[in-house]
């Protein structure tokens, strides 16, 4: 075994249970481990690393910024972070931004507007609508707001004022709905339960039902936002703009950050209502202003949407000569499969060893979330890896 994997066996929380492999240094969609073997990586940190890995303009941004200043705090005014404010402002439906560091942070942060906006416009209403199955992260709040009972479990009880109802059910929204209600909050594509889009009538009526009804309409984009779908918003393919965005995951290409956003509507908050000691600090918000503009100079978004495209088209002819396949789901790229099976695990330790990288979202789903850089021929060596592993697994 790999020193380094004894090392964490003794020294980290086992909390995670990682694939056996230590990985070291990446380049585009590749990275190697400390053997020296490559992979094609289709996890990129979770959607994270969508320049793919030690893109020069974001590395060269980084080291230039590190070397400037790395970190101020919000007494003072920073040019970076007003930069990236500046360039979400003007590509969102919303007119202001507050940066966190993760995407549980950016949720909590919808949160307290929710309950803000509850506080001052419904009465003091202060309940948030979320669905089943959602995630929105792993803070007691968020947790709390994640319609997954298996991680509330060790920690209840859970923080109060979150009510969880079905996904796609626009009448259990309003069954749920009463004085205490303040916002509704929902994934447009379910991640981490895996890859499981909104239906478009189904969000229209969110939109409608929280306008008649006073709450706040909230989308958490953390996984989908930064042109994942092959929008730059998940929200674009449904027709409808929210009155509060949180992102985090690709928006600074790899670098910690997250960030809520707000319409002018929704933007609740006085002097002394939130804050951060590193929230938008210079060295990230310098890496999320370079990724935003390579995402434009390269068109990554409209790559995000033809390559995933031309990978979906691929998985359905896998589907079609593989019976262990039980569905097939994307939007942009952000994919899915689910084996009938409980295959997934097998599936993903096949397609390690074969030099790929994917990920199980549960015992029957693999996860497929690429750097949006990512093209037609890798998605060709990709599904050959991915068949094989699939035939091998299916032997056994
Ligand atoms: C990953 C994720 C989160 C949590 O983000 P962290 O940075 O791990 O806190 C929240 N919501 C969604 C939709 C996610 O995919």
């Amino acid at each position: 075994m790999s020193s380094s994997i004894e090392r964490e066996q003794q020294y980290y929380m086992q909390v995670s249970r990682r694939l056996p492999v230590v990985l070291v240094r990446g380049e585009g969609v590749r990275v190697w481990d400390e053997d020296g073997k490559a992979y094609l990586d289709l996890v990129a940190g979770i959607a994270t690393s969508i320049l793919g890995h030690g893109h020069p303009k974001l590395v060269e941004a980084i080291r230039e910024q590190a070397g400037r200043l790395v970190h101020v705090s919000n007494l003072y005014y920073s040019q970076p972070q007003i930069e990236l404010a500046r360039l979400l402002v003007e590509n969102s439906c919303c007119q202001r931004v507050f940066f966190g560091n993760s995407g549980a942070e950016a949720n909590e942060g919808a949160i307290k507007v929710a309950r803000k906006w509850g506080r001052v416009k419904r009465g003091g209403a202060y309940e948030v609508i979320t669905v089943e199955d959602s995630f929105h992260g792993r803070t007691l709040a968020t947790l709390a707001a994640t319609g997954q009972a298996k991680f509330h479990k060790p920690f209840e009880p859970m923080p109060a004022g979150f009510v969880n109802v079905p996904f796609n059910d626009i009448a259990a929204v309003k069954a749920a709905t009463n004085e205490r209600t303040a916002a509704v909050l929902i994934e447009v594509v379910q991640g981490e339960s895996g890859v499981h889009p909104a239906r478009v009538d189904y969000v229209q009526a969110l939109r409608r039902w929280c306008d008649e009804q006073g709450l706040l309409f909230m989308l958490d984009e953390v996984q989908t936002g930064m042109g994942r779908t092959g929008k730059f918003f998940g929200y674009e393919h449904f027709g409808v703009e929210p009155d509060v965005i949180a992102m985090a995951k690709g928006l600074a290409g790899g670098v910690p950050i997250g960030a809520v956003l707000v319409t002018d509507k929704a933007n609740v908050f006085d002097y002394g209502d939130h804050g951060s000691t590193f929230g938008g600090n210079p060295l990230a918000c310098a890496a999320g202003v370079a990724t935003m503009k390579v995402l434009r100079a390269e068109g990554l978004v409209e790559n995000s949407a033809v390559v995933g495209r031309y990978f979906l088209g691929k998985l359905e002819e896998l589907q079609a000569r593989q019976p262990a396949i039980a569905e097939v789901r994307g939007l942009g790229l952000m994919l899915a499969l689910d084996t009938k099976e409980e295959r997934a695990n097998d599936i993903v330790l096949a397609a390690l060893r074969r030099g790929l990288i994917l990920n199980a979202t549960g015992p029957r789903t693999v996860r497929m979330v690429p750097p949006l850089v990512l093209s037609k021929s890798d998605v060709d060596e990709a599904v050959a890896i991915i068949e094989a592993a699939i035939a091998e697994v299916s032997q056994s």
